[in-house]
């Protein structure tokens, strides 16, 4: 895989972390634009979920974000 920033081959496999209280432990991509519930919170009721990978490029740093699997 090469970098879209720099070109560098080579991306170091990883994920986003969501540490916030009750998560699973990394973070998702919710299909649909954001929309706000009346305590201010996200609406995903129902929304399809994805696992976001994330690749780090070593040589400059960019990340190369995939969602390839629901979940
Ligand atoms: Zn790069």
């Amino acid at each position: 895989m090469k970098c879209g920033q720099c070109g560098n081959v080579g991306l170091e496999p990883g994920f986003i972390e969501d540490a916030g209280e009750h998560s699973r432990g990394y973070a998702r991509w919710v299909e649909g634009a954001l929309q706000r519930g009346p305590l201010g919170g996200a609406r995903r009721m129902g929304r399809a979920k994805w696992q976001v990978d994330a690749h780090r490029c070593p040589a400059c740093g960019h990340l190369e974000l995939f969602a390839r699997q629901q979940v």
